[in-house]
C-alpha cells in the first residue's frame, strides 16, 4: 500500500504583551518597528543576565491550545535548555518546554480526525540575516508554542484544510497571532516504500503544500530509504538535503537551573476549560440552526472572528435574515476595497443597527445605506444625522418633476424604449438615480416610468 503519511510540527506566535522571559514587547508585525529597537539583556543573553519567571499569560493562552485541541494538560512543565550554536542564539542554548527528558505541556488530543501528540513552547530565536551578517533581536524571546500531530495525513490537501482551520481556531480564542502566520517542520513519508523525510522551518500554510507536493514527488522517483533533514528552496520550490539520521544534532538538554518547574493545579485548568470561547465550528452550528442562515453564508461569517461577533451583535436588535447581507456581501467588500481588517477600523455594531432600521423603516434607499457604509471607515459614526439629507422621496408628484426633466435630456433613449429595448428603462431609471442622490424610491420610479412610457 503506497499511502503518503504525513506528520506536522507546527509553531505558531503566541498573542500576548510581552515575551517570555522579560518585558520587552512581543511585537507581531516586525516591519513596524526599526531592528534591535525591542531589546533588553535577557533577550539578547547577556553573560550574567538571567529570564525573568515566566509569563503567565503565555503559560494561560498554551493551556488553552492544549484544551481547545483536545488535549490532556499535565501538572508539570520543567524548563531545559537546547544547545545549539548558531548566530540567533548568543547564550548557546534555546529555552523550551520540549526537549529529551521533557514532559510535553499537553498530550494525546485530537483537533479535526487528526491525533495530537503533543504541545510545547518555546522561546524563539532571533532573527538572522546570513547575507547581511545582521542580527535582530526583537522577536528574539517571543513565546512560540509548538504543535506536534502524529502522522495521520495522507494529503496535502487534507493538510492545507486542516492547518487553516487550526489557525481559525486558535485564533477564536486569541491565543495565536493570525497575521504573524505560522511555520512547520514538515514530515513526509511514503507507507511501504519510502523512510521518512524532515523538512525543516516551512515558513506558511502555502509553502507547507508546496513542499509536501514536491517532496511526495521526490519519494516516488528515488524512492529515499535513509531518514534525512532536509531545507525547503522555495525558489526552486524542492527539497534540499542538510543533513543524515547519523549527523542527527545533539542538543544535550539539560533542566535551566535558571527556571522553577512551573506546576498548573487542577482549578487553575477547570476554569480555563469553563472560560473557553466557542470554537468555529461551535460558532457555524449555532448560526445555522439558532438563526436559520443558509450553510455557505454562515461559513462565510464564522470565517472571522470579529465578523462574526459583529453579526451576532447586529442581530440583536436586526433581523437576522435581514443583516445577512449587510454584512456578509456589502461590509464585507467595503472592508475589501478599502483593503482594511476588522482590526484596523472602528466600528461600533450600534451603528450599523441604526442603519439598517432606517432602511427596514424606509426610510432611506438601500443605495443611500450602501453609501453610508462606506463612509463608516476608518470609524463608524451615527447614520441618523446624514439620513436626515438621504431621506427617501417616494412622493409621486416631487418624482414626477424629476422624470420630466429626465425625458427631456434622454430622448434617444426614450425613442429606444419604445422600440423594444428594455436596457433603456434601467437607463432611465439610473438617471434619476442620479439626479436625486440615490434617493429615489426605485420602485415608485419603476412603475411610474412604465405607466408614462406607453
Ligand atoms: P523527531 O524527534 O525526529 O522530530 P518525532 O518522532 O518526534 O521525530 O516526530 C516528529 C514528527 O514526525 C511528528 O509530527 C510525527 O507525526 C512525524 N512522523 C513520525 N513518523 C513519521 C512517518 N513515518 N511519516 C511521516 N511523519 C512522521
Ligand atoms: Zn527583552
Ligand atoms: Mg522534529
Amino acid at each position: 500500500m503506497k499511502k503518503p503519511m504525513i506528520g506536522l510540527e507546527v509553531h505558531g506566535y503566541l498573542e500576548t504583551k510581552e515575551k517570555l522571559f522579560c518585558n520587552c514587547r512581543n511585537f507581531h508585525d516586525m516591519k513596524l518597528i526599526k531592528p534591535n529597537t525591542n531589546v533588553c539583556p535577557v533577550c539578547t543573553g547577556q553573560p550574567g543576565s538571567k529570564p525573568m519567571l515566566p509569563n503567565k499569560s503565555a503559560i494561560d493562552k498554551l493551556l488553552q491550545i492544549g484544551l481547545m485541541l483536545g488535549c490532556k494538560v499535565n501538572p508539570v512543565f520543567l524548563w531545559q535548555r537546547k544547545h545549539y550554536n548558531w548566530p540567533d542564539m548568543p547564550k548557546g542554548y534555546q529555552i523550551t518546554i520540549s526537549g529529551a527528558h521533557s514532559i510535553p505541556v499537553a498530550e494525546n488530543g485530537k483537533f479535526l480526525g487528526i491525533r495530537i501528540r503533543e504541545v510545547h513552547l518555546e522561546e524563539d530565536p532571533a532573527a538572522w540575516n546570513p547575507d547581511k551578517g545582521t542580527i535582530d533581536y526583537n522577536r528574539s524571546g517571543a513565546p512560540l508554542v509548538e504543535i506536534v500531530t502524529e502522522p495521520d495525513f495522507t494529503s496535502s490537501e487534507q493538510v492545507q484544510t486542516w492547518l487553516k482551520q487550526l489557525v481559525l481556531t486558535l485564533s477564536y480564542i486569541k491565543a495565536l497571532n493570525k497575521d504573524a502566520g505560522i511555520k512547520s517542520d514538515v514530515n513526509v513519508n511514503i507507507k511501504g516504500l519510502t523512510v521518512r523525510t524532515e523538512i525543516k522551518n516551512v515558513n506558511s500554510i502555502t509553502e507547507i503544500i508546496k513542499s509536501i507536493k514536491s517532496e511526495l514527488r521526490r519519494h516516488e522517483k528515488e524512492k529515499p530509504i535513509k531518514q534525512e533533514t532536509r531545507r525547503w528552496n522555495s525558489i526552486t520550490e524542492k527539497t534540499q538535503l542538510m543533513r543524515t539520521k547519523e549527523e542527527q544534532a545533539d542538543y544535550r538538554f539539560i533542566p535551566d537551573p535558571d527556571l522553577p518547574a512551573i506546576k498548573i493545579n487542577k482549578q487553575r485548568v477547570q476554569d480555563i476549560k469553563n472560560k473557553l470561547p466557542e470554537s468555529p465550528e461551535e460558532k457555524l452550528d449555532k448560526i445555522i440552526k439558532k438563526h436559520k442562515i443558509n450553510p455557505k453564508d454562515a461559513e462565510v461569517l464564522t470565517q472571522n472572528l470579529e465578523i462574526v461577533e459583529l453579526y451576532e451583535k447586529v442581530i440583536k436588535k436586526i433581523n437576522p435574515k435581514f443583516a445577512l447581507p449587510w454584512i456578509t456581501t456589502e461590509w464585507l467588500s467595503v472592508l475589501n476595497h478599502n483593503k482594511k481588517t476588522m482590526k484596523e477600523v472602528d466600528i461600533n455594531p450600534q451603528h450599523i443597527i441604526e442603519l439598517l432600521k432606517l432602511l427596514k423603516e424606509n426610510k432611506i434607499t438601500a443605495l443611500a445605506a450602501k453609501n453610508i457604509l462606506r463612509k463608516f471607515i476608518p470609524k463608524s459614526f451615527s447614520p441618523l444625522k446624514l439620513a436626515k439629507s438621504s431621506e427617501k422621496i417616494s412622493d409621486k408628484e416631487k418624482l414626477l418633476k424629476i422624470i420630466h426633466k429626465i425625458y427631456k435630456n434622454n430622448q434617444k433613449t426614450i425613442a429606444d424604449y419604445k422600440a423594444g429595448n428594455k436596457q433603456a428603462l434601467n437607463f432611465l431609471i439610473g438617471k434619476i438615480m442620479q439626479e436625486t442622490n440615490r434617493r429615489a424610491d426605485y420602485q415608485v420610479v419603476r412603475e411610474m416610468l412604465e405607466k408614462e412610457l406607453k
